[in-house]
């Protein structure tokens, strides 16, 4: 699987699989309480896809975010370059990912490819710049 952003176009080979894996992710989610279900395929640079889903917990802020955890299982894994982020929800519209998640993937991936698409089949696709303007960013720690 090749990583160019202009595999990502609408009907790509590359957009439907990370597409499924994501919706596949959705499935696992754990959401008993909003039971707003999110999966995310994250595709890095090695080719390489990481899923994450919600998880949800009894003390609301303990739960996590498809989109970091998606993250957190690469880094583990010794992946850091991504390219592109897909996330499934069943919202009628496309879901963007909320602030923390846009922090998370501005740390990571500066120019990353967020896309969003629903079980309908209605989809939205967002630069890093659209999603978190005038980031706060390693560079403003003076690092990189
Ligand atoms: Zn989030």
């Amino acid at each position: 699987m090749t990583t160019r952003t202009d595999d990502l176009a609408p009907g790509s080979r590359q957009r439907t699989v990370l597409a499924e894996r994501a919706m596949l992710a959705k499935e696992r989610a754990y959401a008993p309480y909003s039971g707003f279900r999110v999966g995310a395929a994250l595709l890095a640079t090695d080719g390489s896809i990481t899923e994450g889903c919600n998880v949800e917990n009894a003390s609301y802020p303990a739960g996590m975010c498809a989109e970091r955890g998606a993250i957190s299982t690469a880094v583990a894994r010794g992946v850091r370059d991504f390219v592109a982020i897909v996330i499934a929800t069943d919202a009628e519209q496309p879901t963007p990912p909320c602030g923390i998640c846009r922090q998370v993937m501005m740390e990571f991936a500066p120019r990353l490819e967020v896309i969003s698409v629903t079980r309908g089949g209605a989809d939205a696709r967002w630069t890093m710049s659209d999603l978190l303007p005038a980031a706060f960013t390693p560079t403003s720690l003076g690092r990189r």
